[in-house]
C-alpha cells in the first residue's frame, strides 16, 4: 500500500533539514486522506522527501521515525529497538550489577511517542502517540528478536499516557506474559522491588541512577533526609553507603510502604518512611540533617506554569536549605521540561539567599545516557540538578 503524503508550505523544511522530528499543523499545505495514527511521508514545496513519521490530528501533526526513505517494517523496527539496547549495553549501563534501564526514550532513540523501561528481562511499553500504540505488536516483534528467550513480559501502560480522547478506549495489558510475580531488580548492585502495575509512570524512576550513586559518595556516617522519596531510590544507596540515619518522606503511603520493603529487602535497619506532604515535614518537625536530598514531581507542565513553578522550586528549596545542618549537603532536582537549566540554578539561588545560608555548587547534574540528549532537539532535556556545600 503507498504511504500517504503531506507536502510543507514553502520554509517550512528547515527544522526537518536539521533533524528535528516534529512537523507542526501549522506548517502543512497539502495533506492526503490520512486517519489518526497512519503513517506518512513529509515532503518539502519542492517535493524533496523530507522524512517518515506518524500523523495525528493536533499541533504536533506529524513525529518523524525516519529522516530517510525506509519501509516501515519488521526490520525497521528491530534494528531501532536492536540499536537502542546496543547502545545501552556498549556504554555500561546495564551490566553485572544493574540490570534496569530505559530502553527507548522517544526522540532521543529515533522513536517519537514511545517510552519503554526494561526491568531484567521484563518491559514496561508506553505510548504518547497514537501511531506508536497503533504499532505495538512490530514492537513487541522486535522486542522478541532482540532478547530471544530473555523477554519475560511486556506490559502495555499506554492508557495513561495517550492523549485523552484515545487513552479512553485503551486498557492496560500484557502484550507478553501474565504478571503476577514479584519482581526484584538491582541498581548498582542495591535491590528494588518493580511494581509497574501499581507504581507510577512505568514503576521506577531509572533517570536518577547516576544521581543516587553519586549520592552514597556523600552519606557515610550522615543523617541524611530523601523527599519526595517514592520507594527509596535515594534512600536506598545512602544506607547502604553506611548513612547513620535515612528518613524517606512521600505523600504516597504505598510508595513509602514500598520504601520499607526495599529497606528490608537490602538488610537495612536505620531507614524510617513518612507517608506525608514534603512542605508539611518540612515546616513542621525541628529536625535537621547532614543531606538532603529534593526530586519533587514536574511542578511545570506547560508554559503557562513556568511562573507558579518557579516559586514552588524557591519555597521548597528555601525550606530545606533553612534544615540544613552547617557543612551539610543539599541535592536538589527539577524534571520540569520548560523549566530550563539557568532558570532552575536561578531559582536555587534566589532559595539560598532567602534562607540565608551560604552555598558553594559542588556538581551540576543532568539526565543519564538512557535518557539521550540528541543536539537537534533540546527538547528532550528535562532532568537537571545542583548538589550544594551549605556553609
Ligand atoms: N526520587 C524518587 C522519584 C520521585 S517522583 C526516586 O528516586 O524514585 C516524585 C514523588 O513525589 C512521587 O512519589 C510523588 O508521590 C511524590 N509527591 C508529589 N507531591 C508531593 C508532596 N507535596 N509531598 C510529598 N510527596 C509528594
Amino acid at each position: 500500500m503507498p504511504v500517504k503524503r503531506i507536502t510543507l508550505h514553502n520554509g517550512k523544511e528547515h527544522s526537518l533539514l536539521r533533524f528535528h522530528p516534529w512537523v507542526f499543523s501549522g506548517a502543512i499545505k497539502i495533506k492526503d486522506d490520512v486517519a489518526e495514527g497512519e503513517l506518512v511521508e513529509v515532503y518539502s514545496a519542492s517535493q524533496k522527501f523530507l522524512g517518515v513519521g506518524h500523523y495525528t490530528n493536533a499541533s504536533i501533526s506529524v513525529r518523524l521515525v525516519s529522516f530517510t526513505p525506509v519501509e516501515i517494517n519488521d526490520e525497521f523496527w528491530f534494528n531501532k529497538i536492536n540499536k537502542a539496547y546496543q547502545y545501552r549495553k556498549e556504554l555500561g549501563i546495564l551490566n553485572e550489577n544493574t540490570n534496569v534501564c530505559r530502553l527507548i526514550f522517544g526522540e532521543g532513540d529515533g522513536l517519537p511517542g514511545l517510552i519503554m523501561d526494561y526491568y531484567d528481562g521484563h518491559v514496561v511499553f508506553q505510548a504518547h502517540s497514537i501511531g506508536m500504540h497503533m504499532n505495538r505488536e512490530n514492537i513487541v516483534k522486535a522486542l522478541q528478536k532482540t532478547f530471544g528467550a530473555g523477554l519475560k513480559s511486556v506490559y502495555d501502560k499506554s492508557s495513561e499516557t495517550l492523549p485523552k480522547q484515545y487513552a479512553a478506549g485503551v486498557k492496560n495489558e500484557y502484550l507478553v506474559g501474565k504478571g503476577g510475580e514479584q519482581v526484584v531488580v538491582k541498581e548498582n548492585n542495591c535491590k528494588f522491588i518493580i511494581d509497574w502495575e501499581k507504581g507510577q509512570k512505568t514503576g521506577f524512576f531509572v533517570d536518577q541512577r547516576e544521581n543516587r550513586l553519586l549520592l552514597s559518595k556523600y552519606s557515610k556516617g550522615k543523617k541524611v533526609l530523601n523527599t519526595f522519596s517514592y520507594t527509596g531510590g535515594f534512600s536506598i544507596y545512602a544506607a547502604l553507603a553506611g548513612a547513620e540515619l535515612v528518613h524517606s518522606v512521600d505523600s504516597s503511603a504505598p510508595a513509602i510502604e514500598l520504601s520499607k520493603q526495599n529497606a528490608v529487602l537490602n538488610n537495612i535497619s536505620n531507614h524510617e518512611g513518612y507517608a506525608e506532604d514534603v512542605f508539611d515535614f518540612l515546616k513542621d518537625k525541628d529536625n535537621t540533617y547532614d543531606v538532603i536530598v529534593l526530586d519533587p514531581p514536574a511542578f511545570a507542565k506547560s508554559r503557562d506554569v513556568k511562573h507558579n513553578a518557579v516559586k514552588g522550586y524557591i519555597k521548597l528549596n528555601a525550606l530545606a536549605l533553612r534544615k540544613i545542618k552547617s557543612g551539610g549537603i543539599l541535592f536538589t532536582f527539577s524534571c520540569s521540561g520548560v523549566i530550563d537549566k539557568m532558570l532552575f540554578y536561578n531559582s536555587v539561588s534566589a532559595a539560598a539567599i532567602e534562607a540565608g545560608r551560604n552555598v558553594k555548587v559542588i556538581h551540576y547534574l543532568n539526565q543519564p545516557a538512557d535518557h539521550p540528549v540528541i543536539p537537534f532537539f533540546p527538547e528532550g532535556e528535562y532532568l537537571k540538578g545542583m548538589v550544594l556545600w551549605v556553609e
